[in-house]
């Protein structure tokens, strides 16, 4: 078997009968190159699905002949294989402002949980077995002390997400019974989750009581009968009611409830481990006040604010949690090992307060000062601006983001980033212009995601706290653009 001949081709577009076969492509050099490095299977089913896609352009008469020359196959076959291994899930840049963005993975994970991953994924690891004793363990004990030290909480289990915690609670605790909530508490969060759908899936019957704006004790109190298994106060996370409105407090209704012999479970939704105010930030409701309110059950999410893995934490009585913890479906909705190792790194920085801020990387971003951001911004310009003329000037800009995911949703945090606006373009072209930079922002090997808004294209920095492999992509972009 020797090296297949160059086809001779004639005229300027190639014909079906001047591509290779199979086997004669993969007897090229490049082909033979790929082979030896990643075997058979993904070569030669590339290798035909490129000599496919190059017959249709030849019956086509689309087909170069530059194409079917030998060294360009073998950079096609290359580039093939190359794209069929890339990661689909890949890191991109976060210039939103949205800092607890679900559309990007929300919280990214501290250096202390990623360690721990590295350390206990490699290896066999005590997930379910009781090094004490040397007999089977269960696997929520790993951050049950935890959980309970940090909130104060008799008990606590996790779950996968905190939609499978709310539907996990509401099952164990009220099947085939009445559940009671509020109006103006009847959430629908991303990923149609909304409150009483989820009510219907775990087989409980939703009470609802009061109105949009204003629910008051007594609409509890004439609401809870024989049938009645269960309060739930549902943070409104995503919205806000502002005007003429009453809710009932966590502890009013925990006295109302209790005085009735019914639990209250409250889904917080993000739920803060610490107050944010110490931080200067907007305040959002604690676990463990309302644990403190007289809660039997508080659910919120690993990945929002908390900063850590996706997962659903569940925290409250010895009681109310034993019978959570017991209920069938928990096997089903059970954490894995990885985000259960990373939970627990990420858990113990709570442990030390005083260094969370420099720690917990969702922490970190939200306390980043508007004005080193703004000093970011500055520094940046000259590179960004030499990049993106002339066909767009550039200014920095304060900004307004928002912590994201459900959290603070009318709060906003001040910032700063840079406005890249279309120069000399109609306002027709306008749209065009910006989607061609967005484009060409997203099309980079670090996707920098923006936004559009008042005609620019705004990069807010707060989650740029490394510069270098922004600017790195500069001068791909301005070849992109020119
Ligand atoms: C985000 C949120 C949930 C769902 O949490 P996940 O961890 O995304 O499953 C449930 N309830 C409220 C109020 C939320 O804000």
């Amino acid at each position: 078997m020797g090296t297949p001949k160059e086809s001779v081709v004639h005229g300027s577009t190639a014909r079906p009968q001047d591509l290779p076969s199979v086997d004669q492509l993969l007897r090229l050099a490049g082909p033979v190159a790929l082979l030896a490095t990643h075997g058979h299977t993904l070569v030669v089913k590339e290798a035909r699905a490129l000599l496919d896609a190059l017959r249709a352009q030849a019956l086509a008469g689309t087909l170069e002949t530059v194409a079917v020359q030998h060294e360009a196959l073998g950079n096609a076959l290359a580039a093939r294989v190359q794209a069929r291994l890339a990661p689909r899930m890949r890191a991109v840049l976060n210039l939103t402002g949205t800092v607890i963005h679900t559309n990007l993975g929300r919280a990214l994970l501290a250096d202390a949980a990623l360690q721990r991953l590295l350390a206990v994924m490699t290896s066999p690891n005590n997930l379910e077995y009781d090094l004490a004793t040397g007999s089977r363990g269960d696997r929520d004990s790993l951050v049950e002390e935890l959980l309970c030290t940090i909130t104060g909480a008799e008990a606590a289990t996790v779950v996968n997400n905190n939609a499978a915690a709310v539907l996990l609670t509401i099952a164990a605790l009220a099947r085939e019974r009445e559940v009671i909530v509020s109006r103006g508490e009847l959430v629908e969060i991303g990923g149609a989750f909304r409150m009483p759908d989820v009510m219907a899936s775990a087989g409980a019957r939703m009470v609802e009581v009061g109105t949009t704006n204003r629910t008051h004790p007594q609409d509890y109190e004439r609401a809870i009968n024989a049938n009645t298994a269960l309060v739930m106060k549902v943070h409104t996370s995503n919205y806000a009611v502002r005007g003429f409105t009453a809710a009932v407090d966590e502890a009013t209704l925990a006295g109302i409830a209790h005085a009735r012999g019914v639990p209250l479970a409250t889904d917080l939704g993000s739920g803060s481990l610490v107050d944010l105010a110490h931080y200067g930030l907007p305040r959002e409701p604690l676990p463990q006040e309302m644990l403190a309110a007289g809660c039997d059950v508080v659910t919120f999410s690993g990945d929002k604010l908390l900063g850590g893995p996706q997962a659903g934490l569940i925290v409250g009585s010895r009681e109310a949690v034993g019978r959570i913890r017991k209920f069938p479906m928990k096997r089903a909705l059970r954490m894995s090992k990885l985000p259960l190792a990373a939970l627990e790194a990420t858990l113990s920085l709570y442990l030390r307060p005083e260094r969370l801020a420099q720690d917990l990387p969702t922490l970190r971003l939200l306390t980043r000062p508007a004005e080193a951001i703004r000093e970011m911004a500055e520094a940046l310009l000259p590179a960004v601006q030499a990049a993106v003329s002339p066909r767009f000037t550039v200014q920095v800009v304060p900004l307004l983001g928002q912590i994201g995911s459900g959290s603070l949703p009318v709060e906003r945090l001040p910032s700063a980033g840079l406005a890249l606006a279309p120069a000399g373009t109609s306002k027709k072209g306008l749209g065009t212009a910006l989607d061609a930079l967005a484009t060409a922002l997203r099309g980079l090997p670090l996707p920098v995601i923006g936004r559009i808004a008042e005609d620019r294209l705004l990069l807010d920095l707060r989650c740029l706290e490394d510069s270098g492999p922004f600017v790195a992509q500069l001068p791909l972009l301005k070849e992109r653009l020119s």
